[in-house]
């Protein structure tokens, strides 16, 4: 993985977390319910990559196996998302 920004390959691989420590920040995406996520089903843990050359934080969702199947069809362009 490269800066998105400089182009650097030097990234230092995290995650986000609340500032007291109690939990870390995770992905939900929009077509999971709150209820769902809050008993931990379809939300998914954030890696955070920050740049050392220009500072920029960079995030990726730990997406499954199922995701993409699941999300495979957005990305063929399904008529129905843009409609
Ligand atoms: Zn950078």
């Amino acid at each position: 993985m490269k800066c998105v920004d400089c182009g650097s390959a030097a990234l230092v691989k995290g995650t986000l977390m609340e500032n007291s420590g109690g939990g870390t920040t995770i992905f939900k995406p929009e077509a999971v319910s709150i209820w769902k996520s809050m008993f931990g089903f379809g939300t998914r843990s954030v890696h955070a990559y920050g740049c050392l050359h220009c500072k920029h934080l960079q995030l990726a969702v730990d997406f499954s196996e199922e995701d993409l199947q699941h999300y495979q069809q957005l990305e063929s362009g399904h008529p129905g998302v843009l409609e």
